[in-house]
């Protein structure tokens, strides 16, 4: 996005490792790839100008627990008024548009509402992510890290989302107020369809995705029925990644899960919850026909980046693309909506 895109000769050493990271994750490097920059841009920030400068010139940059050879490299350059080459390679190779189509739509989104950071299965800190969303131009990102059950992913307990609330609360007490972080969760959908959080939790979050992770290759007439009553649950506010294919990446790919679409659908229309438009790349989900089928019903649609790295908030223009091909319209988004309106509509 043009505000956080372009070489500018004027950024400092933390801005800078934090572009690269945020083009490497954009064009889906691996975490370890990026975590070089992360961790950098993180020893450096509480240090002063001068003593960042002071240590390019003794070359003792790489003394600081965090920064190495690669990175201290380039933050010599930052320091000597020199654009390191690695950035300027990046934004060569990575920094340009990822999609030809989704621009209109993309400007119209006011922001996110799938994300997670490093309390689940993310790669960043949660101000990280806030901040980049931010300097994405939205006004709420939703914080939804995963639910218990997920174990793989870290789910968080009710003790360690607890704790998360308060962060989030401080967290957005330091912000101007432009910008909003809003308490999430991205909730499992257990077997029998219902949510694998306490309702005395979900009721303290601004917004609630459920999302089916385990036993995708139910029985169709039991994942209808599955579908189904998390729609009906009261707190459910977007279906997630519908299906739960995947289409391309390195975790390899597989089929959705199958089940009567129409009915789901129809119950998600009529219980106001919205039809996730993921925007991974290698998730692509739901499929072209199921989205053109839930547009003909009807449905609500919120397109989010489901971003586990800062750069990954950029994603949202892949299902912008996607969204505007099949001719939805925008006001049935619900992250076009403005802050109030959105959170009015999570209440149901
Ligand atoms: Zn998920
Ligand atoms: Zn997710």
């Amino acid at each position: 996005m043009a505000v956080n895109s372009g070489v500018s000769p004027s950024r400092g050493p933390v801005a800078t490792l934090r572009r690269i990271a945020f083009l490497l994750e954009r064009a889906r490097a691996d975490t370890y790839k990026v975590k070089a920059f992360r961790t950098a841009a993180a020893a450096l920030l509480p240090l002063g100008e001068d003593e960042i400068s002071a240590r390019a010139g003794a070359g003792t940059l790489t003394d600081l627990a965090g920064v190495g050879a690669s990175t201290a490299k380039v933050v010599a350059q930052v320091v000597a008024g020199e654009i390191p080459e690695r950035l300027t390679s990046l934004e060569e190779e990575y920094g340009g548009e990822l999609t030809s189509g989704g621009a209109d739509l993309r400007q119209r989104l006011r922001g996110d509402l799938h994300s997670h950071s490093d309390w689940s299965d993310g790669g960043s800190p949660i101000e990280e992510m806030a901040f980049t969303a931010m300097e994405l131009g939205h006004d709420y990102l939703v914080l939804t890290d995963h639910s218990p059950r997920l174990t793989i992913a870290h789910g968080l307990s009710v003790d360690r989302l607890g704790r998360q609330l308060a962060v989030v609360d401080a967290l957005n007490e330091h912000l101007d107020g432009g910008f909003t972080l809003l308490k999430g969760i991205e909730v499992d959908i257990l077997d029998d369809g219902s949510l694998d959080q306490t309702d005395a939790m979900l009721a303290r979050l601004d917004l609630r995705v459920a999302s089916v992770h385990s036993k995708l290759k139910m029985d169709p007439a039991e994942m209808t029925a599955r579908m189904i009553a998390a729609i009906g649950n009261p707190f459910t506010n977007v279906l997630g990644h519908v299906t739960g294919r995947l289409v391309t990446g390195n975790r390899g790919t597989r089929p959705g899960s199958t089940f009567d679409a129409r009915r789901v659908f129809e119950a998600a229309a009529e219980h106001g919850v919205a039809v996730e438009i993921n925007s991974r790349p290698e998730r692509r989900d739901p499929p072209t026909k199921l989205l053109e089928l839930a547009r003909d019903i009807g449905c609500l649609f919120s397109i989010d980046s489901d971003a586990h790295a800062p750069g990954q908030l950029d994603f949202q223009i892949y299902g912008c693309e996607r969204a505007e091909a099949a001719g939805i319209d925008p006001e049935r988004i619900v992250n076009t909506w403005p802050k109030e309106r959105l959170l009015d509509w999570a209440r149901r």
